[in-house]
């Protein structure tokens, strides 16, 4: 296992973590809200991977419908625990007041059999729950729980965009981490690529999650992607070049792959030996800048995202919509693509749109957004009664 800097600290931390997100489970279903885990597989998993050298193991409240968290806390006996670092996430949207800080730590603590988290996240945070938090004085707390040995460090995953990342980054001067969405295809998406080099300037470790887009970039992958690909020695998967062109990166620390199978785990684990800063030579990385150019040439909706177009006073969120449905078409999974669309607020739904125009004058690159936005939700929205 090759390992690397964890921002600050005086601890090396494996390349590949284990992120116990899309366990095995027993029905057909491995999605990250299924509690039905195959348990056995799960433990063999984990553990060949701490065997292996994997020292940083991912799991949060919600994940398996509350069951991660006991599978994690199963497999760590034995002696496992003692042989990584634990990281797991206080679920920000349930917090009310202070006291219930202390309820879901100890919660957690409970089904990880153990008296200690090593790396403790606010999960998801964003520009409803970071405010929340921070007015709740979760800085105290967590000073407060690190002096009595329950948390080692305080860190923060992260789901919204640029501006509100650096803003949670500015206001809180103690975060030793913090935990991303980022792959070669997601450069300008969330914190993307600016906002990654942002948390390193300021000594953050960077946890990267979604390396393979929930899986989309591992499988077979368009033809004209394929050929791209094939023009160059290394041959590599897929999926292979997505996680080299992650730890090329010297801002990167860690990268979690949500394993679901016994391959995946050695697959992952033989890429992760393989890894080195700069390994990317100038020709390699121009390989992976003209995959993701074709990815988004197949992708029907010429939109940058800009989000100039905003705000819409029917308060439809047009580049999210725009987003799903190229997303659906370019990685050839509809369903993944409705079931975000779907996870929306009804409010912001392309089918709200009234067709009244204003967002077009303002649209750089031309599109006539209101004929794409019924596509889109013709596309992605609940099918029809007929
Ligand atoms: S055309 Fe539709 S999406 Fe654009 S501003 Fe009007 S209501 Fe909003
Ligand atoms: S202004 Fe145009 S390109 Fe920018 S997000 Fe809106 S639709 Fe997309």
């Amino acid at each position: 296992m090759k390992y690397r800097k964890f921002g600050k600290l005086d601890w090396k931390v494996s390349a590949l973590g284990f992120g116990a997100m899309r366990l095995p489970v027993l029905g057909e279903n491995p999605a990250a809200g299924n509690p039905d885990v195959n348990e056995p597989e799960a433990i063999r998993m984990i553990r060949h991977s701490i065997d292996q050298g994997v020292n940083y193991l991912d799991t949060a409240y919600p994940y398996h419908g509350g069951k991660s968290e006991v599978v994690v806390g199963n497999a760590l006996r034995d002696g496992y625990r003692e042989k990584i670092k634990l990281a797991t996430k206080m679920p920000s949207w349930f917090i009310q007041q202070y006291d219930d800080f202390d309820k879901y730590l100890n919660e957690q603590l409970e089904k990880l059999q153990t008296d200690h988290i090593d790396f403790y996240l606010l999960h998801g945070l964003n520009k409803q729950h970071w405010p929340k938090l921070r007015d709740l004085q979760v800085g105290k707390w967590a000073e407060n729980t690190i002096k009595d040995g329950r948390i080692g460090y305080l860190g923060f995953s992260f789901h919204d965009d640029l501006a509100t990342f650096k803003q949670i980054i500015d206001e809180y001067d103690r975060w030793t981490f913090c935990q991303i969405q980022y792959n070669f295809m997601d450069i300008e998406y969330q914190a993307g690529t600016e906002g990654l080099k942002y948390a390193a300037d300021k000594g953050l470790a960077l946890v990267i999650m979604e390396p393979l887009r929930g899986g989309q970039l591992a499988k077979e992958p368009p033809e004209a992607v394929k050929k791209i690909w094939e023009t160059s020695p290394p041959k590599r998967s897929p999926a292979d070049w997505a996680l080299q062109w992650l730890w090329n990166q010297p801002e990167v620390s860690v990268v979690l792959s949500g394993m679901s199978t016994r391959q995946q785990v050695i697959d992952n684990i033989a890429s992760a030996e393989r890894s080195a800063i700069e390994s990317m030579n100038e020709k390699r990385s121009a390989l992976v800048d003209e995959v993701r150019k074709n990815y988004r040439d197949l992708g029907p909706v010429p939109c940058s995202g800009c989000a100039y177009c905003l705000p819409c006073p029917n308060r439809v969120n047009i580049p999210h919509a725009f987003q799903y449905y190229n997303d659906a078409i370019m990685y050839n999974d509809p369903r993944t693509a409705r079931f975000r669309y779907r996870q929306e607020p009804k409010e912001a739904w392309a089918d709200n749109c009234i067709e009244c125009l204003e967002c077009e004058e303002k649209c750089p690159q031309q599109i006539p957004i209101a004929e794409w936005l019924k596509k889109a939700h013709d596309y992605l929205g609940p099918r029809k009664k007929v």
